[in-house]
């Protein structure tokens, strides 16, 4: 039995994975071109260009560009209306900008659980339904859209507001449409570790021209598209995207097709290695989802097969054999000291809870990797899974120490 490289054996790899963010000459040359024009701020006319061509990409009219994707959720729930006091559902598990956005706009969230995909389910968030209840935001955890007939379904009869937080779908599609375009609006974020970047940034896109006016109004100090310099219409703030990060933008985006095809081949096979390790469960699969846009590849550890293992001994494990890019959150949103400080709801969410102890991801450079790597990335898993026993000896010790 090989040793694990966490007690001291030789690891899987020490080769690194695919770097992330990629780029070449072609974004040197974008960000030159914005340096030599002398218009470095939101009205260089690039930042329209880009903004065009992402809502585009997602067959969507309209999009506000803004600094980042925490500003624009909030943005959103006040371009929509959303009033103090009024209840907003949200999954708890997701990043915790889906959720505070709610408390910075005055809102109440609720949480209402997920199902096995990671994403609401939607009879969790039929229960979660009050008089109160104004707006929904479905996460497309992990690239992996939400289930948008019932979503959508349920916001029709109840007139809800819908804010897709779209931050990990890029070019995701859920029946061959854009996740994004199910909304009144879609939240995306360009930060560092997102599939498409620009170190900062975000975008609210959507078909309704009034709400994205409203929220590119909020984004650019209460101006009016059209109107004067100094006539403002409404409360808004600074918030503006920056020319850099849009012309890094455009030509990131022109990457993002090709890469998602790597990362939807990639996915498949790694997916196909892991199907005979009998300690890995997969997400189901369902034919709704036309396109995963992988930015996290989602793994769940069966505890009953890896008795006594720790989900933070498993991902020790994995790093040390070479395979970087692990990750899980510990604990759902609602646990996060934050909530001691404002009102909440949080519904029965067993999943979620389960989710955290069991679940990891690999993040999406992993997923841009050489076939070989992907290999390598199940021969670890395959190697720690065979030294359990050690593991669960590890795991016993762990704890002791915390
Ligand atoms: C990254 C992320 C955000 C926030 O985006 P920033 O651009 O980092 O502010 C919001 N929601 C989810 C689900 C995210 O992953």
């Amino acid at each position: 039995m090989p040793k694990l490289a966490l007690l001291g054996g030789t690891p899987v790899r020490t080769r690194p994975f695919a770097r992330w963010p990629v780029f070449d000459d072609r974004e040197k040359e974008a960000l030159v071109e914005v340096l030599e024009s002398g218009s470095w701020g939101g009205y260089n006319p690039v930042v329209r260009r880009f903004e065009a061509a992402f809502a585009a990409f997602h067959n969507v009219p309209f999009a506000a560009s803004a600094s980042n994707g925490t500003v624009t959720l909030e943005g959103a729930l006040l371009a929509a209306g959303i009033k103090p006091g009024d209840e907003v559902i949200v999954p708890p598990i997701s990043f915790i900008a889906t959720a505070t956005a709610v408390l910075r706009a005055g809102a109440v969230p609720v949480f209402a659980d997920i199902g096995r995909d990671y994403n609401f389910d939607p009879l969790r968030v039929a229960e979660a339904l009050t008089p109160r209840s104004r707006a929904m935001i479905p996460v497309h955890f992990a690239g992996r859209p939400a289930d948008m007939d019932n979503l959508s379904a349920i916001a029709r009869g109840y007139n809800l507001a819908v804010i897709e937080d779209a931050a990990h779908a890029h070019g995701a599609t859920w029946n061959n449409r854009s996740a994004g375009s199910f909304g009144h609006l879609a939240s995306f974020s360009f930060q560092q570790s997102k599939n498409l970047t620009a170190g900062e940034g975000g975008i609210l896109i959507g078909s309704n021209e009034e709400l994205i006016e409203n929220a590119r109004s909020i984004f650019n100090q209460g101006r009016r598209t059209g109107g004067a310099w100094y006539e403002h219409v409404r409360l808004g703030t600074n918030q503006r995207l920056t020319a850099w990060q849009a012309a890094v933008l455009l030509t990131q985006l022109e990457r993002l097709p090709g890469q998602l095809e790597i990362r939807a081949r990639n996915a498949a096979r790694l997916s196909h290695l892991l199907k005979s390790l009998e300690f890995v469960e997969l997400p189901p699969s369902d034919a709704r989802v036309t396109r995963h846009s992988y930015y996290l590849y989602m793994i769940r550890l069966k505890p009953e097969k890896l008795p006594g293992v720790s989900k933070d001994a498993f991902l020790a494990a994995l790093a040390a054999e070479g395979i970087p890019g692990a990750g899980s959150y510990p604990r759902p949103l609602y646990e996060h000291k934050v909530f001691e400080q404002y009102p909440f709801v949080r519904m029965s969410c067993p999943e979620a809870e389960a989710m955290c102890r069991e679940s990891f991801w690999v993040s999406h450079e992993v997923m841009l990797a050489s076939p070989p790597d992907l290999d390598d990335f199940a021969r670890a898993l395959e190697k720690i899974a065979t030294s359990a026993g050690e593991l669960a000896e590890y795991s016993k010790q762990d704890r002791a120490v915390r």
